[in-house]
């Protein structure tokens, strides 16, 4: 059975454009319920260890200080299926094949600042909610 929860950052570019309103008014009108929530500073350490997988790719020092280059928004979604559904509203990563009304079509500027982060997995969603929030700050409406 597919989870119920997905990790979202909402990154450096897209808060200082102040579009933290705008994608998080999105998230809601597309039935997602925000668990989690909070306006972050990640430290380098923080930003590498988030993105390891993708420490050999020739983009991962520009991503990282991209990353650590202003505050973030970290959420935790949730919606029966919340990996996919919440990929498709995100859309593609390069904004340029991005679907019309996609978050990142709407408000990406390109391939690395673009607008928002979504788990890529169940297995991924598990591991990055509990990087960043501890079970004292989620309010999870599927948990009895
Ligand atoms: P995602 O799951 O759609 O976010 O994509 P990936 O996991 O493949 O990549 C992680 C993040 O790295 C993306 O969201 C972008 O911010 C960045 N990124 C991915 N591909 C490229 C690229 O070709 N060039 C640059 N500069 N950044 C990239």
């Amino acid at each position: 059975m597919a989870g119920t929860k997905t990790l979202t950052i909402i990154k450096p570019g897209a808060v200082r454009n102040e579009y933290v309103g705008p994608i998080l008014a999105k998230i809601n009108a597309n039935g997602f319920h925000i668990a989690a929530l909070k306006l972050i500073r990640l430290t380098k350490e923080q930003a590498e260890r988030f993105y390891s997988v993708h420490r050999e790719k020739h983009f991962f020092r520009s991503l990282i200080n991209f990353m650590t280059s202003g505050q973030v928004v970290v959420a935790i979604l949730e919606k029966e299926n919340a990996v996919a559904e919440y990929r498709k509203l995100m859309g593609a990563t390069d904004p340029l094949k991005a679907e019309k009304g996609t978050i990142r079509k709407l408000f990406a500027e390109n391939i690395e600042r673009n607008a928002v982060h979504g788990s890529d997995s169940d297995e991924n969603a598990e591991i990055e909610c509990n990087f960043f929030f501890a079970r004292s700050e989620r309010f999870s409406n599927f948990d009895t």
